[in-house]
């Protein structure tokens, strides 16, 4: 080999020395290669900034001034064997101070002696993470479970990933793990709601809205309960992937729903008959004959009073009264159609307003209310107490007329059908 070609190759070496020096200097572990004896013969500059020695001091220390005495017992033997295995070992800086290491060596020969190259992560970071991570999920693990209201998370599909005590309770299950697993399938009232659920609710989810809603779940006992449901999507992306994950917050409120319909009862219903209160009577009657009066449809109305009832309080008592009054709105009720509508206007006094109903079908229905309430006497103390009623009809006719105009009509026929005897139903005008 001529000087130039030697010159040429030696070039090269440095060159590729000082890309390796580069490659190892700019590594986020701090390496060194030691000898038989453990001695540090090489560093890179990250073995310089973790161990707070120059690199000058590095090359004359050893693996011992490194690690704490049982992490240098650990690298000697795994030296000796040559072990190429990842392990965990505690530093050791200059000052003293110790920190968590990821350690991976490999031993090496160069010109007939041993050598070991080492590589060391820090992990003080990563611990400090987990550290914090294993917080975080004792946290959540503290306000899941002493939470009180039901929390369900959903993942992989629509089962329920986690679960709470109060959840649990909602739903009549005896612990979250009992409940852990399920489909959502059985928590819903039908096969039909839960399909429903999905196609309506799983799309708004998908767009990151939060939602809140009334439902009807079904409990393990098989009863519905009425919930607020209050929800978002795990995944923050939009569209959401749902998969990932849905929390909802659960919380029975049957209770509040019983008293909400009690209170819409007693404000649209009387209390002794279970009819219509006159505001809501006419409340609905406005309602309908908007439709009504776009479709020309026919509808009619009766005016109703029980006959000579002063004199059955006076015979048999106020609470005789009272059970003539609840007989006769029974009897309406199962004989009247699901969206006529039956209200108490007055003491004794009745109306009936029946949609898409001819005066001559109104007359039948009216004939038949005054046929079957004579012919059925109510049972009170021990008392028979047989009681007729009178009827003003009115329908509409092809031309479209208001309902208050059809009352008074009803109203004025009423009053004739008193005049022509009582137990009458009157349905013209002389
Ligand atoms: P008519 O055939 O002319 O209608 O005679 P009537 O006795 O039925 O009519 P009147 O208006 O003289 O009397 C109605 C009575 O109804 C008077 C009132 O005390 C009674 N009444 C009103 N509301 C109630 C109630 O809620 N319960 C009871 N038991 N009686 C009531
Ligand atoms: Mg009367
Ligand atoms: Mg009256």
């Amino acid at each position: 080999m001529d000087l130039k070609e030697a010159e040429k190759q030696i070039n090269e070496l440095k060159e590729k020395l000082e890309m390796e020096q580069a490659l190892n200097n700019v590594a986020f572990e701090a390496i060194g290669i030691f000898d038989e004896n453990l001695q540090c013969i090489a560093a890179n500059a990250e073995a310089v900034n973790v161990f707070g020695y120059t690199s000058e001091e590095l090359l004359n220390l050893s693996a011992l001034d490194f690690l704490t005495k049982d992490s240098y017992k650990v690298a000697q033997a795994n030296a000796q064997k040559g072990i190429t295995e990842p392990y965990f070992a505690t530093c050791k800086r200059k000052d003293g101070t110790t920190f968590p290491v990821e350690v991976r060596g490999n031993n090496v020969v160069l010109k007939g002696r041993k050598y070991r190259a080492t590589a060391m992560r820090d992990l003080t970071f990563t611990r400090a993470t987990e550290m914090d991570l294993a917080d975080a999920l004792y946290e959540l693990e503290l306000i899941f479970s002493n939470c009180k209201v039901g929390l369900m998370l959903l993942k992989g599909g629509r089962y329920l990933r986690r679960a709470n005590q109060a959840l649990a309770d909602i739903l009549g299950y005896d612990s979250p793990e009992e409940i852990k697993g399920i489909s959502m399938r059985q928590l819903h009232i039908s096969m039909e709601k839960y399909d429903e659920f999905g196609e309506t609710i799983y799309p708004e989810l998908a767009h990151g809205k939060p939602l809140k809603f009334e439902y009807q779940m079904r409990r393990k006992d098989g009863n519905t309960i009425w919930c607020s449901f209050t929800g978002q999507a795990i995944d923050r992306n939009i569209p959401a992937n749902l998969y990932k994950g849905i929390l909802w917050v659960v919380d029975d409120i049957t209770k509040r729903k019983a008293k909400e319909d009690h209170l819409m009862r007693m404000a649209t219903t009387d209390d002794l008959t279970g009819a219509l209160h006159r505001k809501e009577f006419f409340r609905r009657i406005e309602f309908l004959t908007d439709d009504i009066r776009q479709e020309g449809l026919r509808y009619s109305v009766l005016m109703i009073d029980l006959d000579n009832f002063k004199h059955i309080n006076d015979t048999y008592g106020h609470e005789a009264g009272d059970a003539v009054l609840r007989d006769f709105s029974s009897m309406c009720k199962e004989q009247l159609r699901d969206n006529d509508l039956f209200a108490r206007i007055g003491g004794e006094e009745f109306a009936i307003f029946l949609p898409q109903t001819t005066r001559y079908k109104a007359v039948q229905v009216a004939e038949r209310l005054r046929k079957n309430f004579a012919e059925k006497d109510t049972i009170c103390c021990g008392n028979l107490i047989p009681c007729t009623i009178s009827v003003g009809v009115a329908g509409a006719t092809s031309e479209y007329v208001e309902v208050e105009e059809l009352l008074r009509s009803a109203d004025q026929r009423l009053y004739k059908a008193k005049e022509a005897g009582r137990n009458t139903v009157i349905f013209f005008d002389e």
